[in-house]
């Protein structure tokens, strides 16, 4: 077999594979964040309005539920399969609160520990976690009163470049995928819309962001199980 044959034969495997570990859901999902994404980049800068950011925003949620209702079978999955139960409270996935959505989402990128977490060891006097949390509130504050943009999150080597996109589709995939998977896969969904991923910075991106994950999740035990040693 010539090298050219070795290669796209390599990539073909990759691609029945990531078939096999990805929720069918996954890439339409990405899709419809991609595209509302493409629609508020398209506009003229005096056309992104809050209003017109609302729309935008409605007419996403609308095709997530779509997808949802189509794709959410009768059997629900246990507590901690995804990665928006360690940002988001239960109470405020269960309420669709967007306000409260907005903070425990700015203090997971600001902070890669959730806001739930934080609010209790505020309660229990601890000086750190009470710091952040007023970070935060901070930061919701100058959106809500349009004082913004809010100091952007720290990307780079130590940040959370793709966070975002692991937040997404950990729990329909993602976290099983080989590095060279997820570089395939990311070339074709990703939300920064580059089609040249590099397999080893995603693995260390996506070892950060799991650890965030596991430091995030209130019933941590979920994620491993009680008593095995790491
Ligand atoms: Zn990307």
């Amino acid at each position: 077999m010539n090298s050219w044959n070795r290669v796209t034969g390599q990539r073909q495997r990759r691609e029945a594979s990531i078939q096999k570990k990805i929720h069918p859901a996954l890439p339409k999902i990405l899709t419809e964040f991609r595209a509302a994404e493409k629609a508020w980049k398209i506009l003229k800068e005096s056309d992104r309005t809050p209003e017109r950011r609302g729309e935008i925003e409605r007419r996403l949620d609308e095709k997530l539920e779509a997808i949802d209702r189509k794709y959410s079978g009768p059997v629900q999955a246990p507590k901690g399969t995804f990665g928006v139960e360690a940002v988001f409270r239960e109470e405020t996935l269960a309420s669709q609160s967007e306000s409260a959505a907005v903070a425990e989402y700015l203090h997971w990128n600001r902070h890669k520990t959730s806001f739930g977490i934080d609010v209790r060891g505020m309660q229990d006097k601890d000086y750190a976690a009470s710091t952040r949390v007023q970070r935060t509130l901070h930061d919701f504050e100058m959106l809500r009163c349009n004082q913004g943009p809010v100091k952007p999150f720290k990307g780079g080597h130590e940040g959370t470049d793709h966070w975002d996109f692991f937040l997404v589709g950990w729990g329909l995939g993602l976290e099983k995928l080989s590095p060279e998977e997820l570089a395939d896969f990311c070339d074709e969904h990703c939300l920064c819309g580059s089609d040249n991923h590099n397999p080893d910075n995603l693995k260390q991106q996506r070892i950060r962001f799991k650890r965030a994950l596991k430091n995030s999740m209130s019933v941590s035990e979920n994620i491993e199980k009680p008593g095995k040693r790491s």
